[in-house]
């Protein structure tokens, strides 16, 4: 059976990234019933936080991109680790490495002098009992390192690039795989021993994952060799790219899973969008859920060229999901952005009401945050007219046709739908204007401006809150 694994490292939150790549491990994982794993890459000491931990799981489970085994920490591991390096050392594939950093910097300095790239000697390969005696009792103490030889050609058939070559001379020479200990212990493992040995110990059957690893394949693929384990399958897929082609950073503002959750993107929306930056179906559908793309997905269409980040179809598809949601469904997702909007409300109280506000906004919403200026007029005690709307209620008949709509309200506190249109058709009749004069004079005066939503659906939730009536006294004096 397939078993793919997402391995995030928590030393930052959830990012975009990252959740693309587990959107794409998930949709593999499922479309071979096989196992989504998840690994927490928590070696890096200093740069792990046990709360980027909680945030990337957190935001996995937002997502929908449940686990099937998991989260196994590296950290909790490194006795497995030490095992695989004893096995190294012992069948001669890897060995002690004296060299101090300050040989080391000296190494590299005349290696840039001579326009070199940096890459270490090998010098300490060969050892004698002898030699490394005498550097023991100089008190340096060794790291672990890989054999890599230099004539060495790594290829592999990946999933999405086809075939893959790197020569052994690019790898930067043997390779440390456990930071320093003494001449006995077993220091720290480094990255890529470990991910090697989790991905033996879970079974890993196919690794999917960026191709900026494509480095550390080829280096692992050799520690796969050294460790006499057979190895698994390989897809890289590409990076996500900003509207202009560079790499997504930091800079681009945006690159967080939170940050997309505080905009008011919705998470199967999200993961939606997630799913096409690199991958198309093949009748070119775009609207789906996971477990419909996880249907159709194959690397065979995933691309080898950088996915451009596209704004405008982020948005889009996002529209198409909270225009498709059901009132009870959107409004507990809008809550959090009007109270934070500080608007007054009570949510239990005035759910009714707040169930009507979100009908009547939401099929004009791309974003969830966008309800709180859209909304704001029904929150607030009074509006000011702009420009337009007091051109609109300036205008002949107005101050009539609302003087009657006013005397009509006060006598109807719980006007029905049927009533208002009646009221509407009524009061044009009886002071004889043209339609568009009465639409126009009462949203100048309930909203302050000349465009918005529905018109009758606002006057009921405005005259529900008893705002109507004050709004339309204050426009006529
Ligand atoms: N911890 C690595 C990362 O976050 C994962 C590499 C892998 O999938 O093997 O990039």
């Amino acid at each position: 059976t397939v078993r793919v694994r997402i391995a995030p490292s928590p030393t930052g939150n959830l990012h975009i990234g990252t959740a693309r790549t587990a959107v794409f491990n998930w949709l593999f994982a499922h479309h071979h019933d096989g196992k989504f794993i998840l690994r927490v890459e928590d070696t890096d000491v200093e740069r792990s936080k046990p709360e980027y931990t909680q945030n990337i799981l957190d935001g996995l489970k937002w997502l929908g991109l449940n686990w099937d085994e998991g989260p196994l920490f590296q950290s909790q591991r490194l006795d497995l680790y030490r095992q695989s390096i004893q096995t190294l050392l012992d069948n001669g594939s890897a060995y002690r490495c004296y060299t101090t950093t300050e040989e080391l910097d000296e190494l590299r300095a005349s290696q840039e002098a001579n326009n070199q790239a940096p890459r270490y000697d090998n010098r300490h390969r060969n050892l004698t009992p002898e030699q490394e005696a005498a550097f023991i009792a100089e008190g340096r103490r060794p790291v672990i390192r890989f054999k890599i030889d230099d004539d060495r050609e790594i290829s592999w058939v990946d999933l999405v690039r086809d075939t893959v070559t790197w020569k052994g001379s690019d790898l930067g020479g043997d390779m440390v795989i456990s930071r320093a200990a003494d001449e006995h212990e077993l220091g720290q493992p480094l990255y890529n021993l470990a991910v090697v040995v989790d991905d033996i110990d879970m079974q890993i059957t196919h690794v999917i994952r960026g191709e900026d690893h494509i480095a550390n394949t080829a280096k692992q693929i050799l520690l796969y060799e050294g460790l006499g384990v057979k190895v698994p399958e390989f897809a890289h897929t590409p990076l996500i790219l900003s509207a202009e082609g560079k790499k997504l950073s930091k800079r681009d503002g945006v690159t967080s899973i939170d940050d997309f959750k505080k905009m008011g993107y919705i998470a199967p929306a999200l993961v939606n969008y997630m799913t096409l930056l690199g991958w198309s179906a093949p009748d070119a559908q775009e609207l789906f859920t996971l477990d419909e793309a996880a249907k159709q997905f194959d690397f065979d269409r995933v691309n080898k060229a950088g996915g451009k980040f596209d704004w405008d179809k982020l948005n889009w598809i996002n529209s198409q999901y909270i225009h498709a949601m059901p009132a009870e469904q959107l409004l507990p997702e809008l809550i959090p952005y009007w109270q934070a909007a500080g608007f007054k409300f009570d949510p239990d109280a005035d759910r009714a009401w707040l169930l009507q506000l979100t009908s009547l906004i939401g099929a004009s919403l791309a974003r969830l945050d966008e309800c709180v200026e859209i909304s704001r007029t029904f929150f607030t005690d009074s509006v000011i007219l702009n420009e337009e709307a007091t051109a609109k209620v300036a205008q002949p008949g107005a101050k009539e046709v609302l003087t009657t709509l006013v005397t009509t309200l006060e006598t109807k506190p719980d006007l029905s739908e049927s009533e208002a249109q009646e009221l509407m058709k009524q009061v044009t009749k009886e002071q004889n204007v043209k339609k568009g004069v009465v639409m126009q004079s009462l949203r100048a005066a309930l909203t302050g401006e000349v465009h918005g939503p529905d018109l009758i659906q606002s006057l009921l939730l405005l005259h529900r809150h008893q705002l109507a009536i004050p709004r339309i006294e204050k426009v006529i004096g």
